[in-house]
């Protein structure tokens, strides 16, 4: 804990906690928690539902006929479980921080502290055609949109020319395209269509000129390619997407590969609500803050999760934009927030990294835990405990592990 003076007294009106997802639920639990009502606390999404986000590459599943939705999405007002936390449907549409004002759905609300738990989309770095001919699993409306399709293509795959499958083009080598390229080339099409004459669909993942699962742990990235090759998706090294059209990818080198189905990976940046505020931003418009995760020169403002540029205390390297350190960053955050409000000193941010699992296919895994490399069937086991456990908790309304979904 770290002894640093407040700089401003305690600012009146609400706690405004903008976003429920991994973050911003975890936030406003612990603002409860410590508060107990002294003072309003309002969150705001424009869903009524807690996205499982880290479960969306589950497209085989997603794509049965009947798939439950609230496999992926838990009511929000379940999850709070707190009438002292009040809970708002709607779009943010602008943070104005000078007048301590969020317009949102229509309306807007004036607070006297704000955490921003906004998240993050898609980035497609301008890439012509990228956006409007790809798919992408960021959001559970993008990741149901592509189930349908994928279930559709391979429900018309029979009718293709003799030799010929479904080809599916998934451009990103990080942890999402690798999860999802092995989801598709593993899960059974057959049993999903209810057509024994499916044939199984060609998977190629373009990887780009970063290396393959780049800031990965060098036993985690050996185990993941060979897990993935032998399930049959085909790695394209060494040359970024320049440009999309209809049903073809154009690379710098020249080259170009058609496809019947893209999926976007490549990337993630903040919502354009969160790019538009004043002050520095980071890498994808992550916004910076201090190592009590508050924004740069702006008191009672904290930021946490995805849109976060959130820095190691001990070694200055930015934190993955992953839901573990969001749940690590949360609490922090949500502490400081009551803190400020209280005159106290603030809390120093430390991140822990608790392991890394990649989903490398159904029932198969690689990853690196406490400094152990494990994969195939003990890894999955693992990542599907700690993806049952967070749901649990959130679903109990109890504090999530901080090791989230690994
Ligand atoms: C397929 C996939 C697999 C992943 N696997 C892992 C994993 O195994 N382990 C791991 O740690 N991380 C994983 N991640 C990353 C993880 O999901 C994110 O880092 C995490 O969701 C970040 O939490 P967050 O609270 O910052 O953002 P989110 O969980 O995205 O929450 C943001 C919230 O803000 C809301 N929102 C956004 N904009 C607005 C607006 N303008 N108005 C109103 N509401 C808005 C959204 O509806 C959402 O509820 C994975 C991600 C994907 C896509």
């Amino acid at each position: 804990v770290a002894a640093e003076a407040p700089a401003t007294p305690a600012a009146g009106g609400p706690a405004v906690i903008l976003g429920a997802g991994y973050a911003g639920l975890a936030l406003a639990r612990e603002v409860d928690r410590r508060v107990r009502g002294a003072f309003p606390v309002v969150i705001i999404d424009r869903h009524p539902v807690h996205v499982l986000k880290t479960e969306l590459y589950e497209l085989g599943e997603m794509a049965k006929p009947g798939a439950p939705r609230e496999k992926w999405a838990l009511p929000i007002e379940k999850a709070l479980d707190s009438r002292e936390v009040e809970f708002r449907t709607g779009e943010v549409e602008a943070i104005d921080l000078g007048a301590r004002e969020v317009r949102y759905g229509g309306g807007s609300i004036r607070y006297g502290s704000l955490a921003i738990c906004l998240g993050s989309v898609t980035a497609y770095y301008n890439i012509a055609g990228a956006r409007e001919n790809s798919y992408e699993v960021y959001t559970l409306a993008g990741a149901e949109r592509l189930a349908a399709r994928l279930r559709e293509v391979m429900a018309e795959s029979p009718k293709l020319a003799p030799g010929k499958r479904p080809r599916i083009l998934v451009v990103g080598g990080g942890s999402t395209g690798t999860e999802v390229a092995a989801e598709i080339v593993t899960t059974d099409w057959r049993e999903v269509t209810g057509d024994p004459r499916v044939r199984d669909p060609g998977v190629l993942q373009v990887v780009g000129r970063e290396p393959f699962l780049a800031g990965f742990p060098q036993g985690l990235v050996q185990r993941a390619m060979d897990l993935l090759r032998r399930a049959g998706v085909l790695l394209w090294e060494g040359a970024n997407v320049v440009k999309v059209e209809p049903g073809r990818v154009e690379l710098e080198d020249a080259g170009s590969i058609p496809f019947d189905v893209l999926i976007w990976c490549a990337g993630l940046q903040v919502p354009p609500v969160v790019r538009a505020l004043p002050g520095p931003h980071g890498m994808g418009g992550r916004v910076k803050v201090n190592e009590n995760l508050e924004l740069l020169d702006t008191p009672n403002v904290f930021v946490a999760g995805d849109c976060a540029d959130v820095r190691d205390a001990k070694t200055g390297g930015m934190i993955p934009a992953t839901a573990q350190a969001a749940l690590q960053e949360a609490p922090v955050a949500g502490r400081n927030l009551v803190h400020r409000r209280r005159g106290e000193p603030l809390e120093t941010f430390r991140y822990r990294p608790q392991g890394v699992i990649v989903q490398v296919g159904h029932g198969k895994a690689a990853g690196t835990v406490r400094k152990l490399t494990l994969w195939s069937r003990p890894a999955a086991l693992l990542k599907a405990l700690s993806e049952r456990e967070y749901a649990a908790a959130v679903e109990r309304s109890a504090p999530p592990p901080s090791r989230g979904s690994l």
